[in-house]
This record gives structure tokens, sequence and C-alpha cells, in this order.
């Protein structure tokens, strides 16, 4: 069992208690848990499995980070999914607001974009890292770097320290895990902190990929790999011909299915259900209803009239997707298009507002944004982030069970559960 030193510190005009606290992962959530809980006066060592801190944070917005979401708390809870209500809490002792000005009091430059994202100004993630490592530093935070941890220890129903993969063992009053969770992995972020969590008696809810590329069956699709849709609307219909999301927005092809931010988000709602075969129906032209898109196609085909049918589509459609609507509405390329019969015309004109494709999987964790599920939260105090079962254990971040819509949101989670981990850890000395 560890044998408790108390330090004593001056931090400000008061005279506190100091603990020793160890943060496991300098991931976003790791880094804030850390500054914050060393700001407060207390001895953090950070314990990092990687070379560096926030490898995932600089893959993040495709390098350019997007931080959070400019929203108020009601705002960040509706791109919740699972398990908003435990976040209130931790959103009250960190919200949207309270975390951009923090970036900015670290000297990080942001902006707002489209939708509500923040990004630093300069569109490069690393710049975030570089501010949060300026948290750790000015807190004075030690950081170990390649330096996975193997367990946490705890001892009469309290965590009491952990035990480094090299066999050390590190003494501390407090334990942060935050360790992330199994999406990318490449970046560190490979499970452990459901180990852990199991292994002093916690539930961890069922994992999958969540916000991640979807696989389809139809061959077609790795011809159009790298094609992009704007401005199109996409359904899902679940096995039971359900419409399970629609959304409004962008999309891309990969060579094995789809990709893109509306499919990122449909992949939220329906993981429970696959690898159920869906049906993903795209509109290519969701501005117009049938009859205009109709009015267009004959306006069009007056004009090409003379030309073979594959040549007459330019005007409507990305050139690299002509030749598959083409064999998909089962029209003779080389079909005059002035020989093109009315049936001929309705069938182009159904596949162009109703595109459909078979999902039947996804492209699994290492292209997932986040993990949905995850310590289950029942079991975790919100107000504090502290274990229910075990005292001074706080778990935050991706390791817990909320995960979020794209928008920033997620890393909201993690600077939100970090910050308030960090306030509440040893709070009673
Ligand atoms: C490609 C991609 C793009 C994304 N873009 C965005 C975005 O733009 N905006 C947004 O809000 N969210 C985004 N996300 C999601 C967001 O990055 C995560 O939700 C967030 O980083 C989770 O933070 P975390 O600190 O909980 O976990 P992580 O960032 O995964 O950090 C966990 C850390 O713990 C370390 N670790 C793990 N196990 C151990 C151990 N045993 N010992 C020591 N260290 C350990 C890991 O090495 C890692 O550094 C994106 C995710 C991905 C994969």
């Amino acid at each position: 069992m560890t044998k408790l030193i108390w330090k004593w510190a001056i931090y400000g005009k008061m005279v506190i208690k100091m603990a020793k606290i160890i943060v496991v992962g300098g991931g976003a959530a790791g880094m804030l848990a850390a500054g914050r809980a060393a700001s407060r006066g207390h001895e953090v060592h950070l314990y990092e499995k990687n070379n560096r801190l926030g490898k995932k944070i600089l893959i993040t917005g495709k390098g350019r980070c997007n931080i959070t979401n400019d929203s108020d708390v009601e705002g960040l809870l509706e791109n919740i999914p699972c398990n908003p209500y435990f976040m209130y809490s931790a959103f009250y002792h960190l919200d949207s607001f309270q975390m951009q000005e923090m970036l900015k009091d670290l000297g990080l430059e942001i902006k707002v974009e489209r939708g509500r994202r923040v990004f630093p100004v300069s569109d490069k993630a690393i710049d975030v890292v570089f501010a949060l490592e300026r948290y750790m530093i000015q807190n004075k935070v030690k950081q170990h770097l390649d330096t996975p941890v193997s367990e946490v220890l705890v001892a009469d129903g309290k965590a009491v320290g952990v035990k480094l993969k090299k066999g050390t063992i590190v003494d501390a009053d407090g334990v942060i895990v935050c360790t992330g969770g199994l999406s990318y992995p490449g970046t560190g972020s490979t499970g452990d902190g459901y180990t852990f969590a199991k292994a002093v008696g916690h539930k961890v809810t069922k994992l999958y990929p969540s916000l991640v590329p979807l696989k389809a069956s139809e061959e077609w699709c790795s011809a159009l790999m790298g094609l992009s849709l704007r401005n199109i609307e996409i359904k899902v219909k679940n096995p039971k011909g359900k419409v399970v999301f629609s959304e409004f927005g962008e999309m891309l092809f990969t060579h094995y299915g789809v990709s893109g931010p509306v499919i990122l988000s449909a992949s939220r709602h329906i993981l429970y259900d696959l690898p159920a075969e869906h049906k993903l129906l795209i509109d290519l032209k969701p501005a117009m209803d049938e009859k205009k898109l109709d009015t267009r196609l004959l306006r069009d085909f007056e004009k090409y009239a003379n030309k073979d049918f594959i040549n007459a589509l330019g005007d409507l459609l990305p050139q690299k997707l002509i030749p598959v609507m083409v064999y998909l509405c089962d029209i003779p390329a080389d079909k005059k298009v002035n020989s093109i019969t009315k049936e001929e015309r309705k069938r182009l004109l159904t596949l162009m507002k109703a595109l459909p494709l078979t999902i039947t999987g996804t492209a699994g964790y290492n292209e997932a944004v986040v993990t949905a599920g995850g310590i289950c939260v029942d079991e975790i105090d919100p107000s504090t982030m502290e274990s229910k079962f075990v005292k001074n254990l706080h778990f935050a971040g991706e390791v817990l069970d909320v995960d979020a819509y794209t928008g920033g949101f997620n890393l909201q989670i993690a600077f939100s559960t970090g910050y308030t981990a960090g306030e509440q850890i040893l709070s009673d000395l």
C-alpha cells in the first residue's frame, strides 16, 4: 500500500495540501487533466506511451484540428447521441467558450468556420498541441514519454498508483485514466483503459467503430474511387426498409464503398445493426423534385438529340459518374438520345434521385474517428469523473461511454471531462 507523504504548497495566499497524482495518457483529455490538477498545486506526473504528446490531435480535422464547436451547452448536448446528460456537469466545469478563452490565453489564435467549427488560425493541428503543452509546462506537470502503463494499482478501495510496462511501481494518491478508445490504434489508443477499468470491477459497454467509412457490396464503387459529391442528400434504410438517417451534404467514394461527412454521420446511426444490410440511397439532385428534374432532362436531351446517350449527361453529372449511371440504367451507351424512350428516361431519373448502394459493414477502427461505447457512465460520478467503486480513481475522454458527431464535439468531450477530473481529484484534501 502507498505511504502518503503530504507536502504543503503555497498557492496564491492559500496553503494547500499537495498530493501526487498520476495521469495515464497524454491526449486531449490527459493534457487537460494534468494541467488542471497541477494548477491546483499538486505534483502531477503524466505517463504517455508514445514519444510525443497529442499524437491523435495531429491528425484531427484533416491536420487542421477542429478544436471545438462554438456552441452553448445545449448545442453541445444535441450533438451527443449517447449519454448526453452525463456531460452536463463536465460542460459546466469547462464549456466550449471557456475552452476557447483558455487556448487564446495560451497564445493560440482561433477562428470559427461553417457549422460553428473552431480551428486554429494557422490551420495547423500541431499549434493546438503546442498550446496544450504550454498549459502543462506553465503548471509544472512532469512528463514521462515512451512510458506505457500496464496496470492501475488499487488498495483498500483506493487508487494508490500504477505499474509501468517495464515493471516499476509508481505510488500516487490519485490516478486519472485518459487512455482514449480504440480508433486509429497507430496513435496509441489501443483500449488499455478498458482493461484497467474492468480489472477494478467496472463494466465496459459494447464497443463499436463510429464516424467511420462504410463498405458497400456494389463492385462499381471502386471505379468511382476518389469521386467527391457535393450538395447531395442521402437516406439510409434499415433491413426493414425504415429510413433511419437522412442528411444533405458531401460524400465521396472509396475503393470499398463510401466516406465523407454525411456518411460518417450515417455510420453513427446504423452501427448497432451492422453488418445487417442497409440500403443507402443517394439523391444526386436534391434541389429538384422529380417533375423539375424530368423537365431538365428533356431540355438536355433536346440539346444533345443527335448525340450518343453517354455524351448527353455532362451538364448534369460529374464525368466519372456517367459510365456507371449509363450501366445502371440499362440504356445502351451508344443509343442516340433522340431515340430514348419515356420509360428509359424515367429509369435514369429514378436513379438520379435515388442511386442505391448496399451497405454491408464499416471500415473498422483503423479508419473510425471515434469509438462508441466504453466505460459505463452509470458507474462514474459525472461531477468529478471519479469511479463510484474506487476512490481517487478518475476516468476522462474517449475511454468513457460518451461520443458525439463530427464538428469539434468529441474533442470538447475530452477537454471537459479531462478538466473536470483534474479539478476534482482529491478535492476533499
Ligand atoms: C482521424 C481523426 C480525426 C478526428 N478529428 C476530430 C476533430 O477534428 N474534432 C474533434 O472534436 N474530434 C476529432 N477526432 C476525435 C478526437 O480526436 C478524439 O475523440 C479525442 O482525441 C479523444 O481524446 P482522448 O484524450 O480521450 O484520447 P486520445 O487522444 O486517444 O489519447 C489517449 C492517449 O493515451 C495514450 N495511452 C493509451 N494507453 C496508454 C498506456 N497504457 N500508457 C500510457 N499512455 C497510454 C495514447 O498513446 C494517447 O496518446 C478525430 C479522431 C480521428 C481518429
